[in-house]
């Protein structure tokens, strides 16, 4: 048996892996030169200018056109996209969002900042929210659903559609992670009623910070526009919206995106299809690779594989002590792999725990509900017991064939070294 890495034997890899950051590592001229010109028209500002360049303008067409929606607006970062989505659907004081177990604490915080509170769906073995489980959190007191496709696999959205269709409650959803991701051919952010983008470093496309919304009908599509831009809607004869601005105009903030971050990501979001068909081609190579080494392997569920972007593989390990062996280990081999959110469910964040708003007093989650929302641990047993086993490994789109060998290679011999069985 060779030796470890982690006990000092040779790495599997001589190197570690490019950094886990897709749409940073191919930035190229075209970022730079498209960015550059906004500053040398001196009109970042996507509104007005001397010398208005549009950009932030045709990213939302070229969304809208490679996604098939009608409306999509560039903000100013996911969180953004996430709050402008909820309350273009109508979600404030009072009310409550169904968000999964296993996200980021950005999406449960997104409600909070609308006043809202958020309850807790667990997870399937997808890892995402599991539809079984929306009934058993669902009172008259909900007024929308977030679905969030983590890293990369899409959610089971028709159930999830389903559920919500029939209770009247709107679905958003949080894409934030996944651009690209699709389920049952259809992209994710465009089965919803609103679908929210991130384009911060660590995402699939980035301008270091950045978010979109996209949505189907006008009505949530105008309350979007007027919530992000202090109640305007600047470009009525774009949108076919020529009622008197009185009539629907409420107070509203601003999540305006800069036309530098609208200049970049034109040249980013051109390149997403090669991204996603870079990550994919290498995680199925992987994948197969493992499948035919290690039988028995056990992988993250996935309602879709079709339309997975491939840019994490989760690995399944028996136990949350086993994984974290195996994390270690592999890591020593130069093989870059992480337990998503140190193993915890988004609930265990203490200031979501405590429900500690910045408001005194325990505003917003002190609302008088019919049912009040507390959080305890044990609430959400599968996401409890499912995240802290799962290993990750990031698909770079800058990797090879090569490196997918060596990726199978380092797993393989982990597995071996630390007795891992599979069956
Ligand atoms: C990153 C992220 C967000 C927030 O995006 P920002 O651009 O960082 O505000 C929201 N939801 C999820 C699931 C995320 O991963």
């Amino acid at each position: 048996m060779e030796k470890l890495a982690i006990d000092g034997g040779k790495p599997a890899r001589s190197a570690p892996l490019p950094p886990n950051y897709p749409g940073a590592m191919m930035i190229g001229r075209e970022e730079a030169e498209a960015a550059a010109a906004v500053i040398g028209a001196r009109s970042p500002f996507r509104y007005y200018g001397p010398d208005l360049r549009y950009t932030v303008r045709q990213l939302e067409e070229r969304i809208c056109a490679d996604f098939g929606v009608p409306y999509s607006l560039g903000v100013t970062s996911g969180t953004a996209a996430l709050i402008t989505a909820l309350r273009a659907v109508g979600v404030g004081y009072g009310d409550k969002v169904i968000v999964p177990a296993n996200t980021f604490i950005a999406t449960p915080g997104s409600v909070v900042c609308c006043n809202a509170v958020p309850v807790f769906a667990d997870i399937d073995d997808t890892m995402n929210i599991d539809p079984n489980d929306l009934e058993r959190v669902a009172d008259d007191e909900v007024k929308a659903i977030v679905a969030v496709p983590i890293i990369g696999t899409p959610c089971d959205m028709d159930p999830i559609m389903a559920f919500a269709r029939k209770r009247g409650i709107a679905v958003v959803e949080d894409v934030a992670q996944s651009c690209g991701v699709k389920y049952k051919g259809k992209y994710q952010g465009t089965i919803g009623d609103a679908g929210a983008f991130s384009f911060q470093l660590n995402k699939i496309l980035t301008a270091g910070d950045g978010g979109a919304v996209i949505a189907k009908e006008r009505h949530i599509f105008e309350r979007a526009v007027r919530f992000h831009d202090q109640g305007n809607i600047r470009e009525k004869e774009r949108y076919g919206i020529d009622s008197p601005d009185d009539a629907h105009a409420f107070v509203g903030q601003n999540y305006r995106m800069s036309e530098i971050t609208g200049a970049m990501l034109l040249e980013q979001w051109k390149k997403l299809d090669d991204i996603v068909l870079r990550m994919k081609r290498c995680w199925l190579a992987v994948r197969d690779g493992l499948r035919a080494e290690l039988p028995g392997i056990r992988f993250r569920g996935n309602p879709d594989e079709d339309g997975d972007i491939g840019s994490n593989l989760g690995i399944v390990l028996s136990s949350a002590n086993e994984a974290k062996q195996f994390s270690a280990a592999l890591e020593a081999e130069n093989v870059s792999n992480y337990i998503l959110y140190g193993g915890n469910p988004v609930y265990k964040f203490p200031q979501l725990y405590h429900q500690r708003g910045v408001d005194r007093d325990g505003f917003p989650f002190n609302y008088p509900f019919k049912r009040p929302v507390r959080y305890e641990a044990g609430m959400c047993p599968k996401a409890e017991a499912l995240i802290p086993r799962v290993s990750f490994i990031p698909i770079s789109p800058l990797l090879t064939d090569a490196d997918a060998e060596q990726i199978v290679a380092g797993v393989v011999k982990v597995c071996k070294g630390l007795r891992i069985a599979f069956d």
